[in-house]
């Protein structure tokens, strides 16, 4: 099983992802693994770092979609097919719909695109579930502003009406298919997240 963990910056997903691991692992069978995007190997480590270095602000972006396609290509190759191979239940920290969202809508490519050039790259590798972490915009980026010493990358930098189209385009992919992804209001106390996600899993899964 593929679940992936989606949502604009500030969202929490990390840290939902992190506490929510050990409360599966009590009652899984199945092997869980937890991985993100961009990253989950050296190579797409290595390409994380180009991808959010704040130096590179020369990155075009439509560059910067493909860095995405291609990093996600490996740690599908590398890790997500051979986990998924294995039986093993994988959790990732962001997939297609980051790129959907912040490539196709936030940056302008157009969602159809981008959402073509992860066909190839995915080879239609689709997540069975996944999570929508939903917080207003605002609320996001104050969350990001608290404990910006520690993360800077070159998103930082990017307005609010940037984030604004990231979020309407979350909206938009899980108001078009309910069946996958599943909205969370992350807004509210990160216990009652992480049991909201949680029971979201164990209902589409039961063990
Ligand atoms: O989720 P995480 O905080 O690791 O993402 C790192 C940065 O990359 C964030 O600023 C996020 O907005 C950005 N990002 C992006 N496009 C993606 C995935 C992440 O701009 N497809
Ligand atoms: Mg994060």
């Amino acid at each position: 099983l593929l679940i992936t963990f989606e949502g604009p910056d500030g969202a929490g997903k990390t840290s939902a992802l992190t506490a929510l691991l050990p409360r599966l692992q009590q009652r899984a069978r199945q092997t869980i693994i937890t991985t993100r995007e961009p990253g989950g190997n050296p190579i797409s480590e290595a390409i994380r770092r180009i991808i959010l270095d704040p130096k590179n602000t020369a990155m075009d972006k439509r560059t910067e979609a493909l860095l995405y396609a291609a990093a996600r290509r490996q740690h599908i190759t590398e890790k997500i097919r051979p986990a998924l191979a294995a039986g093993k239940m994988v959790l990732c920290d962001r997939f297609v719909d980051s790129s959907l969202a912040y490539q196709g809508a936030g940056r302008g490519i157009g969602v159809a695109a981008v959402g073509k050039m992860n066909e190839f790259a995915t080879e239609l590798l689709t997540p069975d579930l996944t999570l929508y972490l939903d917080v207003p915009s605002a609320v996001g980026l104050q969350r990001i502003a608290a404990h910006r010493q520690t993360q800077n990358d070159r998103l930082d930098q990017e307005a609010l009406s940037f984030h604004q189209k990231v979020r309407g385009e979350y909206l938009a992919l899980a108001a078009a298919d309910p069946q996958r992804i599943k909205t969370i209001d992350a807004t509210q106390a990160p216990t009652t997240v992480v049991a909201a996600c949680q029971q979201v899993i164990t209902q589409t899964y039961p063990t």
